[in-house]
């Protein structure tokens, strides 16, 4: 799809000037607009203010992205929703919605598929197939507000894909979101998380967002990280904490280190001791994720004991941790695992 051609991935001021080409008001913009981005319309037809001949004239130059539901799963434990999208190339992505206390959050998807080979993630097996654009990120807030009726206060870009691969279409997202003339949602509630890609962290920090950084640390020293995360290769661990900290100095917001504890992997004494040293002096919280197992991977989640230990071991040297709330367990798990379910059983339905 090309970038010109997909309306809802233009901010208003491109909007504006689009609009204006086609000999157009502007105040049909902020029109057209409002009915992308707050009334969340599913088509044109649905924009009963705007006049057929305009109407019409856009659906000729302009593609509409609208999401289709392919399948919606429901926790009975916690009420999460897991949606699985069709995108008009017939791809598919996967979405999560889940109810805290605070507010409706939403996990979204930032590309296609994966390249960055993380060796316990199941969205990464089958390589990248290619990025989203802003409108099919923002599509997939607008079509869970749809779906569930209740406002999103929270977005998190930790679904499938790798954020800081997808660059400028990422930024664009972020700056229609929060926009106050769309849905409006903080930016202080939406947090970006990256297996660290060392250069756009930094160019992330220069932004100058008040949106949170995740960083996929999930290794203490350089050679355990490289154990699990290929892109370690590529960028040393000293490297992306330094990004992390620059990140804190630029935009003044805690970072957050995300930590998948895997059995007998990264979970001993040594390794929480390793982590404090690297940590240690940051404005930092860190986040455990008990490792969700994977069936082409043999990796296993640590003990429920090694895991208290651990967050212990962090608390002790005044480490902020948590450990993740698993939310929606019985659902297909997470991190990618419902689409590449998906995506098998539509190849060989016996399995389904
Ligand atoms: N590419 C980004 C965001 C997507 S993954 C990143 O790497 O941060 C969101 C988080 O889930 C990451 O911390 C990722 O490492 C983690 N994750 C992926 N698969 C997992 C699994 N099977 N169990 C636990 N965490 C997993």
């Amino acid at each position: 799809m090309e970038h010109n051609t997909d309306i809802k991935s233009l901010s208003l001021d491109e909007l504006k000037n689009a609009i204006g080409k086609l000999g157009e008001k502007p105040y049909r913009a902020k029109q057209l607009y409002e009915w992308m981005h707050v009334k969340l319309a599913r088509n044109y037809d649905e924009m009963t203010n705007l006049p057929k001949g305009l109407r019409e004239k856009l659906a000729e130059q302009y593609e509409y992205t609208s999401l289709k539901e392919v399948a919606v799963q429901t926790s009975k434990i916690d009420g999460t929703k897991k949606f699985l999208f069709g995108l008009a190339d017939g791809n598919i992505v996967e979405s999560v919605w889940m109810q805290y206390h605070h507010g409706n959050s939403v996990c979204i998807s930032s590309q296609v598929g994966c390249r960055m080979g993380c060796r316990f993630c199941a969205s990464t097996i089958d390589g990248l197939e290619r990025n989203l654009t802003p409108s099919e990120m923002l599509d997939q807030i607008y079509a869970i507000s749809r779906s569930t009726s209740g406002r999103v206060s929270n977005v998190v870009v930790m679904g499938t894909g790798e954020p800081l691969d997808n660059y400028d279409n990422l930024i664009q997202f972020i700056h229609m979101i929060t926009d106050g003339n769309g849905l409006n949602i903080s930016q202080r509630n939406i947090t970006v998380s990256t297996c660290g890609i060392v250069e756009n962290m930094r160019r992330l920090a220069e932004e100058k967002l008040q949106i949170t950084l995740a960083l996929s640390l999930h290794g203490s020293t350089q050679a355990k990280r490289q154990e699990l995360m290929p892109v370690a290769n590529k960028y040393e661990i000293n490297e992306v904490i330094d990004a992390c900290r620059y990140y804190f100095d630029q935009t003044g917001r805690r970072v957050t280190f995300e930590y998948s504890l895997v059995g007998g992997v990264n979970d001993t004494d040594e390794d929480a001791e390793n982590l404090c040293s690297l940590v240690g002096g940051l404005n930092c919280h860190v986040n455990l994720i008990p490792v969700n197992p994977i069936k082409e991977r043999d990796y296993v989640e640590s003990e429920r004991r090694d895991i208290l230990n651990f967050q212990n071991k962090l608390e002790k040297r005044h480490i902020n941790a948590t450990i993740r709330r698993e939310m929606g367990r019985d659902i297909d798990g997470a991190c990618g695992q419902l689409r590449r379910r998906h995506a098998q059983a539509m190849r060989s339905p016996v399995q389904y």
